[in-house]
């Protein structure tokens, strides 16, 4: 079984797509039978998400909570 670090170190990578099919899907069935693992890559997607957003600062609050609940967020 994949060590939890190497796994929480790939995350980072896997939420910019640097990582290839095969080590995606090592990191999924990870994810699958480790909790820890599957908040942190969460967490991670959103933060990451958060900080794309930031540059649509400037969007009105009602479209961008529109954006939230289309992406069911
Ligand atoms: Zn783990």
């Amino acid at each position: 079984m994949t060590d939890c670090m190497e796994i929480v170190q790939r995350l980072d990578r896997m939420v910019d797509r640097e990582l290839s099919p095969d080590e995606v899907a090592e990191v999924e069935r990870h994810l699958e039978s480790c909790p820890p693992c599957q908040r942190m890559f969460h967490f991670e997607r959103h933060l990451r998400w958060l900080v794309r957003r930031a540059c649509c600062e400037c969007a009105p609050e009602s479209l961008r909570e529109r954006i939230l609940q289309q992406r069911g967020a």
